[in-house]
């Protein structure tokens, strides 16, 4: 549901190779986390092909119980596809969500055996969650309940605007949703319909308003900028909506052209031209701008939050701390041990995996990956590493300590004076695949 969350690399791919594949795309600044939640680049869930080799999750992680900071569940369904989205969503002609909802009870008790501790934060993404009935949300959000949620959990469902009504906010907010991300991306139609992104503008203050009448009080808008024909007062428009709406937080994404998506296929045959590099950058310089000057603090590449409203879930990713994953799709990472869990729903349904989850892509703990992987989402946050990690990096690689001196000399990096972290400047962030591929 997120904007345009830019998964590329192929199936197989490591996130390591998938992280260096995202300092060779076009674009500098328009990433996201979502290359570690899902990285199906499927459309549809109806085409026999072949699927990757699925084993039980309990083959790798060790026996007993293991803690993570996240729970992570994917609800792949969605009644359009847009065409920059490579996640794994589609339109279900065989409306199967009772199906999906009853094994995935099954590996919410395969998963609670093995949880160790307290769930502080929950995202429930896709897909459209919203596309569930009111009945089957409740349902959902039951089994979610069932986990041992810390007293302050962070509790965050996507939504498409067209999906909300007063009934679902006030299912959503009793069962203890607390925070919901609702994918605006623009609100001009012309641009909804260069994305083939069938909402109505007018609907997302519709939604804003049912669950704030349902007593929400922390929401987030998606927006996308670098849009074929979009101009920088366009975007600036976007921005101006998308606040006098009152969200703590705001995700602004840059297009990205995935491999396999219509928006790509229309983008090689010329059917149109894609936004000029000066002019996206310019609108990320005035994304930056507007949003610090209405609160916003800049906390990520992409992430804007008032204060103390700050993704809660999304930190954990980009901070390398583990997580639960469950639904068709989902990437987890829990004892060192990263995982998807086997995609398409066909699959998912069919296996017999009453006795775990069923996953592919497994990467066992490997120190070197995971050193590469904590530095390039830790130097994605605003925050930067510690000098900790700084350290651990050089130990293990060398020749990093002169790509961070290069990095600092050039000025895409600088040195907290105060807390020695090592971060991203300004000029940084705009080129910010490029300077972390180099230090993989
Ligand atoms: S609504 Fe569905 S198809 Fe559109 S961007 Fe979100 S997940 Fe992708």
């Amino acid at each position: 549901m997120v904007a345009c969350r830019p998964p590329p690399g192929t199936e197989s791919a490591s996130l390591g190779t998938r992280l260096r594949a995202v300092g060779s795309e076009r674009r500098h600044f328009g990433t996201s986390y979502a290359a570690i939640v899902t990285d199906l680049r499927l459309h549809d869930d109806g085409a026999t092909r072949d699927a990757p080799l699925a084993r039980p999750l309990s083959d790798f992680l060790p026996i007993g119980r293991h803690h993570a900071r996240g729970l992570y569940v994917h609800v792949p369904f969605c009644f359009h596809k847009c065409h920059y989205c490579d996640f794994y969503s589609f339109v279900d002609r065989e409306a199967r969500s009772g199906e999906f909802l009853a094994r995935l009870i099954a590996d919410v008790d395969w998963t609670l055996d093995r949880v160790a501790g307290e769930i502080d934060t929950v995202f429930i993404g896709g897909g459209t969650p919203t596309l569930l009935t009111a009945e089957e949300l409740t349902v959902l959000a039951a089994q979610i309940r069932r986990f041992p949620l810390a007293r302050d959990v962070e509790w965050t469902v996507e939504a498409n605007p067209e999906t909300i009504d007063a009934e679902k906010a006030r299912v959503l907010v009793d069962s203890g949703v607390n925070r919901m991300s609702i994918g605006a991306q623009s609100f001009d139609p012309r641009h909804l319909k260069t994305l083939e992104r069938w909402h109505d503008p007018a609907n997302v203050s519709r939604a804003v308003d049912a669950l704030r009448g349902a007593g929400l009080t922390n929401f987030n808008l998606d927006l996308i900028f670098g849009i074929p024909g979009q101009s920088l007062a366009d975007w600036q428009s976007d921005l101006s909506r998308a606040l006098a709406l009152g969200p703590e937080h705001l995700s602004c994404y840059g297009l990205t052209y995935e491999a396999n998506t219509a928006m790509t296929k229309r983008l090689e045959l010329g059917q149109f031209e894609p936004c000029d590099e000066g002019e996206e950058a310019e609108m990320y310089e005035a994304t930056v701008e507007m949003l610090a000057a209405a609160g916003f603090a800049q906390y990520e590449i992409s992430n804007y939050a008032k204060p103390g409203r700050a993704c809660r879930h999304n930190l954990v990713y980009w901070r390398s701390e583990p997580w639960w994953a469950i639904g068709p799709s989902a990437s987890g990472f829990i004892a060192g041990h990263r995982f998807k869990v086997v995609p398409r729903l066909g699959d998912w349904l069919a296996r017999e995996t009453r006795h775990s989850q069923s996953v592919v892509d497994h990467e066992a703990p490997d120190e070197g990956r995971h050193v590469s992987e904590a530095l390039m989402l830790g130097l994605r946050l605003l925050e930067g590493i510690d000098a900790a990690l700084e350290a651990h990096a050089v130990r293990l690689v060398p020749t990093r300590a002169q790509v961070f001196a290069k990095a600092i000399a050039d000025g895409f990096l600088e040195r907290d004076q105060h807390t020695s972290r090592l971060r991203l400047t300004r000029r940084g962030t705009l080129l910010a695949n490029e300077v972390l591929a180099q230090l993989v």
